[in-house]
């Protein structure tokens, strides 16, 4: 891998620093930056800089009603959507749509803007669906990173104007434009592209991979190393979006591309077109997202058809979301105001709000008559995950388990941390053996999807989980306390009996109470 002399270092510093039209974060982006870096930093002081980019706040929750997660549900405010994406997804995504919309505006006549926007996004997309069907956990990372790759270009262009501009258009591809800067200018947009982003304050992998990613595709490869596939993953994701703005002209460039693409990725062509596959099914979302058109309707029909054909390809139904932009506006204040009640690690409602919640529900479940459930879920031998994997593992572990618990809830239901690794569950108008298919559905969602560490090992997470429900009859309540200490002493007995199980409370048992003390240590 060649590596930039110090004097090339030196003048592309020095030219950055002269050039007064460099491209610039948005303010709200910067502040973003400023806080990931921030490791004191908390959930509710990222969604206050979001909300004062009310059109921010509508995309992130259009995309978290997107089939980009599969909800089955609506996302109404903004930090249903937060804890839904994750902070890192919640950044990254928010880093990408602040940096489409201002740099567009940003740009000036002389460049092919479309094009470079529609190679730019079909790389996020395309690194995006990589790291999705290769299961990395976080997709989001991937796409802000294909996203940046070529920023270069646009440092470029500010930096030498027309004379750039028509060696970007002139160029026949990407390999040949590389060539044709360093000849010109002396150094490349990759290598451009790494001190802009570093200037901004980017993670040094987000910075590095936007250089390495080019550099990579000069020579095959036997895949990427297991500690950093991000350059890797890049590289193969500019490759396909170089054969999709072929594909018209040249159908078929993009099955072509498997060759250079297996050397990046080492994947078989099967998983090939899956990624592609997953490509065409999210099109439209992106376009959607990013206001750009992405693929001409003829030729996505054509990629359908084939991977109708010859793909194993999932459903390539779509939901179109309604653009909530002007809901997010009006939901700023639910915003705020919730603000106060989450728990800053997994998003989820903190214990406060579930008590005064509970109290709610229990009066309301009693008034009308219908049933109320109420969960009490703790994570099986957390400390060993804590143990083995470290604590900082142990708090990525229960933020992920706290999002899937939410993602399968409904939007009536209201899931809280009620403390360390347990947490609350209130399902209205659900009775016990529905209930039960809820949660027996939520387990399997945690333990069918392992977590993965840096270090590239895996591990798998359940829980147990207890049930009450409140309803007239035999299963009648005096009060909301007694029916969640019904719930905990079905969990007592779900991890009796082996744990990664769910118990339901039965009213006339006569077995003891749980032993120790109510409410559980937290
Ligand atoms: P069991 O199956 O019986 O529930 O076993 P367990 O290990 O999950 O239960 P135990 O209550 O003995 O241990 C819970 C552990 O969870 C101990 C505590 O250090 C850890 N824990 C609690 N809150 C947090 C947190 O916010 N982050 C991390 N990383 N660990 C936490
Ligand atoms: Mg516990
Ligand atoms: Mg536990």
């Amino acid at each position: 891998m060649t590596h930039q002399t110090r004097e090339q270092t030196a003048d592309i510093v020095a030219r950055l620093k002269l050039c007064k039209r460099l491209p610039t974060l948005p303010t709200v982006a910067l502040r973003l930056v400023e806080l990931a870096n921030d490791e004191s930093a908390s959930l509710d002081e990222f969604a206050e800089q979001i909300t004062f980019d009310p059109a921010l706040a509508g995309k992130l929750l259009r995309v978290a009603n997107s089939s980009f997660y599969g909800r089955r549900r609506a996302v109404t405010n903004l930090s249903q959507a937060m804890s839904l994406l994750g902070l890192n997804a919640t950044i990254a995504l928010s880093l990408s749509f602040s940096l489409r919309a201002s740099l567009s505006q940003q740009y000036r006549s002389g460049f092919d803007t479309n094009a470079y926007w529609r190679r730019t996004l079909l790389t996020a997309l395309a690194c995006r669906s990589i790291a999705e069907e290769l299961d990395e956990v976080q997709p989001e990372d991937y796409l802000l990173a294909g996203l940046l790759q070529d920023i270069g270009i646009l440092a470029m262009d500010a930096m030498f104007g027309d004379p750039y501009a028509a060696l970007y258009q002139q160029s026949t591809d990407h390999q040949h434009l590389l060539v044709q800067e360093a000849v010109r200018f002396g150094f490349t947009h990759a290598q451009a592209a790494a001190h802009l982003l570093k200037s901004w304050g980017l993670p040094e992998r987000i910075c590095q991979s936007a250089w390495l990613s080019h550099e990579l595709i000069k020579l095959p490869h036997d895949g990427p190393p297991e500690d950093d596939k991000l350059p890797f993953y890049v590289a193969a994701a500019a490759l396909i979006a170089d054969a999709w703005m072929k594909e018209q002209t040249a159908p078929d460039s993009i099955e072509l591309t498997y060759d250079s693409v297996r050397t990046l990725l080492n994947v078989r062509l099967e998983k090939y077109r899956a990624i592609i596959g997953a490509m065409i099914q999210k099109i439209p979302e992106m376009e959607a997202l990013f206001d750009t058109q992405l693929a001409d309707a003829q030729m996505l029909q054509d990629l359908e058809y084939n991977a109708r054909e010859t793909l194993a390809v999932r459903s390539l139904l779509r939901s179109h979301a309604q653009d909530p932009a002007t809901e997010a506006l009006e939901n700023r204040i639910t915003v705020l105001e919730e603000q106060t009640q989450r728990d800053s690690l997994t998003g989820l409602y903190s214990r406060n709000y579930l008590d005064a919640m509970l109290q709610h529900e229990f009066e309301r479940a009693t008034r009308s008559n219908t049933p109320l459930s109420v969960a009490f879920i703790d994570v099986d031998r957390f400390k060993a995950i804590n143990d083995t994997f470290g604590h900082a593992m142990g708090d990525q572990v229960l933020a992920t388990v706290a999002q899937r618990l939410q993602a399968q809830s409904r939007q009536i239901d209201t899931v809280a941390r009620y403390g360390g690794e347990e947490f609350v569950m209130l399902l209205p108008e659900t009775d016990s053996e529905q209930a039960e298919a809820v949660l027996q559905r939520m387990l399997e969602h945690v333990r069918d999807n392992p977590f993965h560490t840096q270090s590239g090992a895996q591990g798998t997470v359940t829980f147990s989980a207890g049930i009450a429900t409140h309803m007239q009859g035999t299963q009648f309540f005096q009060n909301a306390r007694a029916l969640l200490q019904a719930a905990d002493n079905a969990l007592y007995e779900a991890k009796e009996t082996g744990r990664e199980r769910i118990a339901i409370h039965q009213q006339d048992a006569t077995r003891p109470a749980a032993s120790g003390s109510f409410p559980p240590a937290q």
